[in-house]
């Protein structure tokens, strides 16, 4: 089963928590896996999630490689339009690698909840 992947950048980790808390049903049968710091605020929720790197350290990258291998069927990223991030070229990278191989990416709550509305119907029936 391919897997959803979780991130949030740092202001907006509170809206990714929230998020993940009102679709637990989706996010208990899936296989997670978040950059490391999301990904210790998603262990928090109680969801078992596989931690990459930190996302200045790479783990967007890392995200990057498991989209271009064929391993994501989503990938939730809040991102955080007034933050200056370092890893910039690789939160670039990402998303050019899920235009490219056609995988769902959702950007903001808004679209991340219609992509989830989605995935429930293909997971849960
Ligand atoms: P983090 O990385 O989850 O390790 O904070 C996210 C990001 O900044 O891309």
């Amino acid at each position: 089963m391919k897997g959803i992947a979780l991130i949030a950048h740092d202001g907006k980790k509170a809206e990714m928590v929230a998020f993940i808390k009102d679709h637990s049903e989706l996010f208990t049968q899936v296989k997670l896996v978040a950059t490391g710091t999301t990904g210790q605020y998603v262990q928090q929720t109680g969801l078992k999630v596989k931690k990459l790197l930190s996302g200045p350290k790479g783990g967007d990258a890392q995200i990057a490689s498991l989209v271009a291998e064929g391993k994501l069927r989503a990938v939730i990223f809040f991102r955080d339009p007034l933050g200056k991030h370092p890893h910039e070229p690789d939160v670039q990278m990402l998303m050019r690698l899920c235009d490219l191989h056609n995988v769902a990416l959702a950007t903001n709550p808004s679209t991340a909840r219609l992509l989830v509305k989605g995935l429930e119907a293909e997971f849960m029936g």
